[in-house]
């Protein structure tokens, strides 16, 4: 196949659906994704249809800013009463925390503004010396890389980033040590994979008896992965697969590997709603201190909370629940007025599936 239409073609999503509905046969089976990306995919493309009925194809842990701790974001919000220039990007701006969101802040006056990079956060601190700008970076090992990159490169003084960076391998492990969570593959997500590479998945897949496959962004992307998914249970083996060939090396992204360890050191991180993940966060080093919002900033003690009464985000991440289950879906909480952190960002499930249907 050449081009993206190619990834797209009717024919080639006939003949990969018709083996999967071969392999399935008769069979209940759970396969997760851990990417927004692919859900909007999934949900775009109407994939779950072509799925033969036992296959239930569930979205787990993978939007950046629905597992972004409500603690980090009161941080923001402090920073910003506080009177720094916050930069954030987009979907930031708009979650919900304990009180109030960024959004909200800037109504009443703080300076918090949009980017869409690192790097421009970095220019509007060069462009006000006498002000403090606070990066918040919130993401994936997909987006840690560019700020660990700034970081090496000694940005201005009065430059700092609060991080809410994850790391994914942990967040599965969590998933399948909960009781009765039975998951039969994974699709893990091909752009934290370009940077991971598809062996820092094996010893997951082999200690957990669980497929896993990285896989690409288009609809036959998705359906092929599926698919080999399907042919390791029907040979009996639990590897670490590649779908997206194109993007993704079994070693990764060495240089890429490099600049996070160099920048960050991995420790124990909130995520929302599922409380403390061991080993599941990128921190900055204390090498680079004097860009760590954390380090550089009093905060006053916040009792903050994950979820809001009636959210059910956390059951929404962990694929035990579809948005449709909670009560709040479509009527208190919709993309114009989120309630809860997956109804904010287009790779949040609510959203989502807000998009999706007929509200
Ligand atoms: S619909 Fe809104 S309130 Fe309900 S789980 Fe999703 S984000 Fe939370």
């Amino acid at each position: 196949m050449s081009g993206t239409a190619g990834f797209r073609d009717p024919r080639y999503a006939e003949a990969i659906t018709k083996e999967i509905k071969f392999r399935a046969k008769g069979k209940q089976l759970r396969i997760i994704h851990v990417c927004g990306t692919h859900e909007d995919t999934i949900s775009q493309h109407g994939l779950r249809a072509l799925l033969p009925e036992g296959l239930n194809l569930v979205a787990g842990p993978g939007c950046p800013v629905c597992v972004c701790a409500a603690e980090d974001v009161d941080m923001a919000i402090e920073l910003a009463r506080q009177g720094h220039i916050i930069a954030t990007f987009g979907d930031m701006f708009q979650v919900p925390s304990t009180k109030s969101s960024l959004a909200k802040e800037r109504v009443k006056g703080a300076d918090v503004r949009i980017v869409y990079g690192v790097s421009e956060a970095v220019e509007i601190s060069k462009k006000n010396p006498e002000k403090e700008v606070v990066f918040i970076g919130a993401g994936f090992e997909t987006t840690a890389p560019t700020m660990a990159l700034e970081l090496i490169r000694r940005p201005p003084s009065n430059f700092s980033i609060l991080t809410s960076l994850k790391v994914i391998p942990p967040a599965m492990d969590l998933l399948v040590d909960i009781e009765g969570f039975d998951v039969d593959g994974f699709i893990t997500p091909g752009h934290v994979a370009a940077i991971v590479g598809t062996n820092a998945f094996q010893s997951f897949a082999e200690k957990t008896k669980t497929p896993c496959v990285a896989a690409g962004f288009e609809p036959l992307d998705v359906l092929e992965a599926i698919r080999m998914i399907l042919v390791q249970l029907d040979e009996g083996r639990a590897d670490s697969e590649n779908e997206y060939t194109r993007v993704v090396r079994p070693e990764g992204n060495i240089a890429a590997q490099k600049v996070l360890n160099q920048a960050f050191r991995i420790d124990d991180a909130p995520w929302r709603g599922l409380g403390i993940i061991p080993k599941s966060g990128y921190f900055i080093r204390k090498e680079f201190a004097e860009h760590d919002a954390r380090v550089k900033f009093d905060f006053p003690e916040i009792e903050s909370i994950d979820l809001l009464p009636g959210c059910r985000c956390h059951e929404v991440i962990l694929g035990m629940v579809d948005p449709v289950d909670c009560k709040l879906f479509g009527k208190r909480c919709t993309p114009m007025d989120p309630y809860g952190p997956c109804m904010v960002g287009h790779e949040g499930t609510c959203r989502i599936r807000y998009e999706n249907v007929d509200v």
